[in-house]
């Protein structure tokens, strides 16, 4: 199976890394949607989270713990969103799970709406 975020968990293919524990990598989205656009990636090959089961509870937990982690490096820890597409009709075009941080620093009231992800 070919999966562009298995290759970039496996260094096969390179990334822009900005954090990286033993259950997840993050790293700079490569077509950014916002000023600060970060992807977060479970090591584990997971499709999408409606496929997520029970025994994966603790990674679920490491995407959620390392979100301020990330944000706190790009130095946005003060504002930023984070996302999940899920399938083709909610946005997913690469199915391995990732979880999206997207920020507008300069933007001094927040960004209240996003164009799609
Ligand atoms: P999604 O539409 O939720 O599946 O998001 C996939 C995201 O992966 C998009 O925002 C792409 O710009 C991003 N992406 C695709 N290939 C790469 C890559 N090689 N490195 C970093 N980000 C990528
Ligand atoms: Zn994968």
């Amino acid at each position: 199976m070919t999966c562009i975020f298995c290759d970039i968990v496996n260094k096969k293919i390179p990334s822009d890394i900005i954090f990286e524990n033993d259950a997840l990598v993050a790293f700079h989205d490569i077509r950014p949607k916002a000023p600060v656009h970060a992807l977060i990636v479970p090591k584990k090959h997971v499709a999408s989270v409606n496929e997520f089961t029970t025994e994966d509870a603790p990674i679920i937990a490491a995407l959620m713990f390392a979100a301020p982690v990330v944000a706190e490096a790009l130095g946005v820890k003060d504002g930023y969103k984070i996302a999940f597409n899920v399938g083709r009709k909610g946005g997913q075009l690469i199915d391995h799970v990732h979880m999206h941080v997207l920020a507008w620093p300069d933007s001094p009231e927040g960004k209240k709406e996003v164009a799609p992800i």
